[in-house]
């Protein structure tokens, strides 16, 4: 199929009341600040919601308009995207979002106009263009093992689509990386021919930070808006047990994302966390035109050599910026009153109407 024609992305904006714009996203993920903040900017709100899931976007009064759906699937219906388009929707695209509307109707069939840049999503999804991206912006990331037979330090062995499942694990060595194999295979977490696309990247012993930016379109510059940490099931849990006793349970340790929290870096670290936002931006300008549009994560572990290392990225909002959605220690810097990543979403929206530039940041 072929990809969404912009020009058609633009004439479905070009009819719309700019007076009267509607944000609209699925309600999971990161859309409660994204509701709030696009109410505080004057807009009006519309959640897409499962049955059955509508609870908190009625109870935090975040909501003007319920679009509810049967099943995730139908929000790429044509009935859905009309009735989208006929209350001037601008959609804000999260995790949830792409994964339940799905990256290729996204790219092919969903023609609702989106604020951000569709084609960097999949540069997310696909672990070869994200290295690809990283590697051009020059900024540091794991090193690569590209043979198990290399494993000569500590390790991370990733499959793809784990996400931090049950389908990474540590490996000391060759033999260790051959024995965990084993394993996997025996408990049928993987198939025989899953084994060459492990991917196996240097083990980062720090501590870790999500680094949440706003690339701004139309003042050319990145933000700082606020950095999290997480919480995994169980490695988190398991650090709580004594090392005698994490021996004895045996436990194979996942990273199954469980909560974040908020946190500041050391200030001496911050011309790095600018420097990597700076050279990443600049750097998908020229791969994935527009490049970065609205928010991105950057995720990264900071070894004690204080390096800031970048093991992976979100290319639209994260889930960790609800742990600033009445703004974060550095996005009160800027603006001098609290404010959440959503609300920065619709004061975008709200800028790119009076400079009469919407269209720069829509796709
Ligand atoms: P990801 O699915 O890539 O977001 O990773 C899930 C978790 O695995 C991260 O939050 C880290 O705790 C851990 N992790 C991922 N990559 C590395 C690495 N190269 N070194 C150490 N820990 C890692």
């Amino acid at each position: 199929m072929s990809k969404i024609n912009r020009k058609q992305i633009l004439e479905i904006l070009d009819g719309y009341d700019k007076e009267d714009i509607t944000i609209a996203t699925l309600g999971s993920h990161s859309s409660l600040h994204m509701f709030q903040g696009a109410k505080a900017e004057g807009f009006r709100t519309a959640v897409i919601c499962e049955k059955g899931r509508e609870v908190p976007y009625k109870r935090f009064g975040v909501a003007d308009e319920f679009i509810m759906i049967d099943k995730y699937s139908d929000i790429v219906n044509d009935d859905l995207q009309q009735q989208l388009i006929d209350m001037n929707s601008i959609v804000f695209p999260h995790g949830s979002f792409v994964a339940y509307a799905g990256l290729d109707n996204i790219e092919t069939i969903f023609n609702v106009p989106m604020f951000g840049n569709r084609d960097i999503l999949r540069w997310e999804a696909e672990r070869d263009l994200e290295r690809k991206l990283m590697i051009k912006s020059g900024i540091r990331i794991p090193k690569k093992i590209n043979d198990p037979a290399d494993i000569d330090s500590t390790a991370m062995v990733k499959f793809p689509g784990a996400r931090g499942g049950r389908g990474y694990f540590v490996a000391n060595s060759t033999e260790e990386f051959d024995q965990k194999i084993d394993a996997m295979l025996k408990r049928k977490w993987i198939e025989e021919e899953d084994i060459k696309d492990a991917h196996i990247e240097e083990y980062v012993l720090g501590c870790n930070y999500c680094i949440h930016y706003f690339f701004s379109e139309l003042k050319d510059e990145v933000e700082l808006m606020g950095v999290d940490s997480r919480y995994e099931s169980t490695i988190d849990g398991l650090v709580r047990v004594p090392a005698k006793d994490q021996l004895d349970i045996g436990a194979d340790p996942s990273y199954v994302i469980t909560g974040n929290h908020p946190v500041v870096m050391r200030e001496s670290l911050l011309p790095q966390v600018f420097d990597i936002g700076d050279k990443i931006t600049e750097t998908a300008k020229g791969l994935i035109p527009p490049g970065f549009n609205g928010p991105f994560c950057m995720q990264t572990l900071v070894n004690d050599d204080l390096e800031v290392v970048v093991f992976e990225m979100s290319a639209r909002s994260d889930g960790g910026t609800n742990t600033f959605m009445n703004g974060s220690q550095y996005s009160y810097l800027y603006f001098g009153e609290p404010l959440s990543m959503g609300r920065r979403m619709a004061l975008e929206i709200k800028n790119g109407i009076k400079e009469d530039r919407l269209e720069e940041i829509i796709t």
